[in-house]
Parts: C-alpha cells; structure tokens; sequence
C-alpha cells in the first residue's frame, strides 16, 4: 500500500486518498472528493460562506503585493496562450482551449491575487453531454457529421473561469434637456398631415445609485458574451475557495487584471448609470449633456465559476462549446451545413414559385 496519510494538506494541489494514495479529485456536484481507484470518498469541511467579504479596491491598488496575494505555479499553452494554474493531478492533460498537450517545462511562478470564492462543479461530464446532445438535437442546419461526432466528445474539461466582481456607491449629478412631443397639422390640400415634434426644456439633476457584484470575467479565453449565454450563476451558492474543489479541474489564471476590470465595470455602471438619468429627466424624450459621477466605497472580489468546455476541428477550424457546470446550459460556434441550408433555398424557391403559378391561374 502506498504512503497514507491522515490529514488532506491544505497547502499542496495534490490530495491523496488516505485508503490507497492515489490523487484524489473533487467529486461535482457533493463536497467530497473521490477516488478513482479504490472509490473512497472524503468529505472537504468547506467553510459555509456567511457574510461575504469584499476587499478594498483603493486598499489594494496600494499594498497589492503584499495583501490577499500568493505565489502561484502557471502553466501557459504553446499553442493558443491560454494559461492555467497548474495542478499536479493533471500532468498529462490538454489545452482545453485547442487540445494541445501542455508540457511541465513551461511552468512559471507568478505572484497572483487568491480567489475568494468559488461556485463548485455540481453537474458531472456524463451529466454534460446529456445537455450537449439535446443543444445539439435542436441545432437547425448543422452538419450530420457534426451532430454525431460531438455525442462522443471524449475533449470535455471542466475549468474553472476566473470573475472579477465589482461593488460601488455612485452620486451623479447631471444636466440634460427633457423633451415633450406635439402634434402639428402641415401643409394644405392633399399634402395635409399631422407630425409630431418635440419641445425641450433645460433641466439638471441628480441620482445615486448602489451596485452589487458587478460582473467581469477575467479570462482571456472566454468573452463576458459567451459568459452571458450561459448565465445563470446561483452566487448565494458560493463557498470559500478551498483548493480541494480545484482537484481534478482545470483553473484558469486571470488575465485580465483587477484595474482593467474595474474599467469593465465601470463602463457598465455607467450605462446603467445614463438608464436611471434618462428616468431621471421624465418626458418623451431625454439628452444628456453633462454628468459628473462620484464613485466611492468601492470593493471588489474575485471568484472562479465552473465551466465545461468541449472543442474540436471540423473542416480545419476550431469549435468551442461552452456548458454551464452548475445548469447545464449550452453556448457554441457551430458550422451549417452548406448541402442542408442549400436545399432548403431550394425547397422555398419551388414553393414560392407554385404559389405563383396558382395565383396567375385564379386572377
Ligand atoms: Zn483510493
Ligand atoms: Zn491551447
């Protein structure tokens, strides 16, 4: 029997099964983690989240260094860039991203922020691609080939995707005009006709509003579009992130950092922002001329989702298809079929023609 050990080290990425040893991975969907060899499961004690705790944003931008940071082992893709935390238990895995093998000589260390919570897997790969194949069975023109190879998806890896979420107080002050619309009758004769056009008048004022986990994704290989498709995330869910939940999985590294995020964030603060002014000013219609926005108590975090992403060449290009790990909802590119759509065009063009024909018969 190999070495067994008591207590699951916290500090190490790799977890041991304390009947046999071999490495232990994070069972979606329960809090254990499970062994593939000799089926033991161990429960992880994860912290129940209470009262989430936001850090600091000004805070931060000061004392980055020397805050909530740690040195962190990062593995980066020869071939598309993408760069992961590295994790011992995948040694032999591939980019998720484009299926290149990732190789142990490219590991670097860099000085990352820590996660502060995570949304655990909680549906497993055989779960996935009972989603998958039901997205893909309503797929209108997509390829036959297509439909069958991705069933048998063996490249499915479940990752998990670096968020930055953002917390902010706003007091804005504006100025803007509101428009009122009248009717007025132009014209004589046969040209006679009612239009409508609007009367503005100056007004100014102000609006404050609170926002509550502004969401960013900090990865460079899933856009905030993509994410979107396949929201929802249950945040009330969350728990501390404990990396025996990372077993097994991949972690993606935050690319996009806590600045720029926020940059993110503020751009759609601001819209919002602009939404509540137009309220604001009433009428039928609003300008805005001039706004002056006080952020302050601003606080941020960063959280990891879990996604399952599944890619593969057909025809020379690359498909990615992304799965919600907690709902099971499905975002992808995907090719048409060019014989399929082809003989549709086909199919409505003899129909419009016979429509034709039946009309020409009967007038
Ligand atoms: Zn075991
Ligand atoms: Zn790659």
């Amino acid at each position: 029997m190999a070495d067994v050990i008591e207590e699951i080290p916290l500090s190490s990425n790799t977890y041991q099964c304390p009947n046999c040893g071999a490495a232990l991975k994070y069972k979606p969907g329960t809090i254990s983690l499970h062994c593939d060899y000799c089926g033991t499961d161990t429960l992880i004690d994860a912290k129940v989240v209470e009262d989430v705790q936001e850090l600091d944003f000004e805070q931060y931008s000061r004392d980055f260094e020397t805050l909530n940071t740690q040195t962190t082992k990062v593995i980066g893709c020869r071939k598309c860039g993408a760069e992961s935390t590295f994790e011992e238990n995948l040694k032999s895995t591939d980019c998720p991203y484009c299926g290149m093998p990732l190789i142990e000589s490219d590991i670097h260390e860099e000085r990352l922020i820590k996660p502060s919570y995570l949304l655990p897997f909680k549906l497993s790969d055989k779960d996935i691609n009972t989603y998958l194949s039901a997205w893909f069975k309503g797929l209108w023109f997509a390829p036959n080939e297509l439909k069958k190879r991705a069933l048998c998806s063996d490249r499915l890896e479940g990752v998990y995707v670096p968020c930055w979420t953002y917390d902010a107080q706003t007091e804005s002050d504006y100025r803007g005009e509101r428009g009122i619309n009248y009717t007025r009758t132009v014209g004589s004769g046969k040209n006679r006709r009612t239009v409508t056009e609007t009367r503005w008048s100056y007004c100014s004022g102000h609006v404050s509003l609170f926002f509550d986990d502004v969401m960013v994704p900090a990865s460079k290989m899933i856009s905030s579009v993509v994410m979107n498709k396949i929201e929802n995330w249950d945040t009330m869910n969350m728990v501390e992130a404990d990396n025996r939940f990372l077993s097994g999985f991949i972690t993606e590294k935050y690319v996009i950092n806590m600045q720029e995020g926020y940059n993110t964030a503020k751009s759609i603060m601001e819209s919002d922002i602009d939404y509540a002014i137009r309220q604001d000013i009433g009428g039928d219609k609003q300008r805005i001329n001039s706004k002056k926005t006080v952020f302050s108590d601003i606080k941020f975090k960063l959280i990891l989702l879990p996604v399952y992403i599944s890619s593969y060449t057909y025809k020379d290009k690359l498909y990615h298809f992304f799965v919600n790990g907690r709902t099971g909802r499905v975002s992808g590119d995907r090719p048409y079929s060019v014989a399929k759509i082809t003989l549709a065009i086909i199919a409505g063009l003899i129909l419009l023609a016979l429509f034709i024909y039946f009309v020409n018969q009967n007038s």
